[in-house]
């Protein structure tokens, strides 16, 4: 009888132990629970020099761990406002789990207003993961996320907008595959429970996810993580009704998580879900005249806009490929040959 006793109390302590939120190293600091901590991690090529701000939330309580990375695209700003009003918004007090979330990735490209790229060695970060850790520089910011951020990630987002060309109407994406069922099923529910109009399924074949993965989202899911993509602003623009919907739809994902308990209510928001997209191409080189925007609903076959020459002499007419929603159109005038000029989602 006794000996039950012992045996029950001893279930019970190591349960409570096993519950209880342990401290937690990064980069070789420890962070109790229940606090955060700011880094700046060096990134160094011969003269070159840079560093990425990082901020880890370490709950109180335990859970899983939420990797969240800004600033991929140092010109696409509601997403960089967005981590910097997170850091205010999370309180590692009221959090399960962790959060780790890069400020801005590509502080380079940040300082230097450069759209896509990192300006010293023009390469673009989200089409060098997994990264290299002897490479250029771009190639050592994408290791360094990909060990220290994606690797120790249960969940991860990558937040991006519409870049300087780019007009955008704010949407998120999961990525999927029929290899991969259970990780895509929970990458599906984070992104419908973040409160946008739409949702992209980034279909992967198999054969893909045995080749780099290219795109930072993307390594995540290579390595069985459940990720989704955010893309939320427009034309380089710090619009502030982008930065809170990204703040709010990142509070709605922690609660979906059960990493954060909230007073609000869920959003009420179901997405609609575009499994298909279609993509027009520029023909020509020159100049793109349009009236649509993004968001603008199109029907197949429908004059979009014209390009002219460099004399104002027409050269073609843009019509639409596929009737749907523009989620995504060049919104500035240069156009070369073979260019996206816009990418349309089809309705369901
Ligand atoms: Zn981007």
């Amino acid at each position: 009888m006794i000996k039950t006793k012992i045996f029950v109390g001893l279930i019970l302590f190591i349960s409570t132990v096993t519950i209880a939120q342990e401290p937690l190293v990064f980069q070789k600091v420890t962070i109790q629970p229940g606090s955060k901590s700011h880094f700046k991690i060096p990134v160094v090529v011969e003269k070159d020099s840079t560093f990425i701000p990082v901020t880890v939330f370490h709950g109180s309580k335990a859970g899983p761990t939420l990797g969240i990375t800004a600033g991929v695209h140092g010109y696409e700003y509601p997403p960089i406002l967005a981590a910097q009003r997170l850091n205010e918004e999370i309180e590692p007090e009221q959090l399960s789990g962790t959060v780790i979330l890069v400020q801005i990735a590509n502080v380079p490209a940040f300082l230097g207003r450069s759209p896509f790229v990192n300006p010293i060695d023009g390469k673009n970060l989200n089409r060098s993961f997994p990264g290299d850790e002897k490479g250029s520089i771009t190639q050592r910011i994408a290791h360094i996320i990909t060990t220290e951020v994606i690797a120790k990630s249960d969940f991860f987002v990558d937040m991006h907008a519409g870049d300087a060309p780019e007009d955008l109407y704010s949407y998120n994406a999961w990525y999927q595959s029929e290899a991969l069922p259970e990780v895509s099923k929970k990458g599906r529910e984070m992104a419908l429970a973040m409160g946008f109009d739409y949702s992209i399924i980034f279909d992967i074949p198999k054969e893909r996810l045995q080749k780099p993965s290219i795109y930072c989202s993307q390594e995540a899911f290579h390595r069985k993580i459940p990720s989704v993509d955010i893309e939320c602003g427009r034309l380089g623009i710090p619009g502030e009704i982008e930065t809170q919907q990204i703040v709010q739809g990142m509070m709605s994902l922690l609660t979906h998580l059960d990493m954060w308990s909230s007073n609000s209510k869920p959003n009420s928001i179901t997405p609609k879900i575009i499994a298909k997209r279609s993509t027009v191409k520029s023909k020509s080189t020159g100049f793109f005249y349009t009236e649509k925007k993004a968001g603008d609903l199109v029907k197949r076959d429908e004059f979009i806009g014209y390009i002219t020459d460099f004399f104002g002499n027409k050269l073609e007419d843009v019509t639409a490929s596929e009737s749907g929603i523009i989620l995504y159109m060049i919104g500035t005038p240069p156009i070369n040959k073979n260019d996206t000029v816009m990418n349309i989602g089809l309705l369901p």
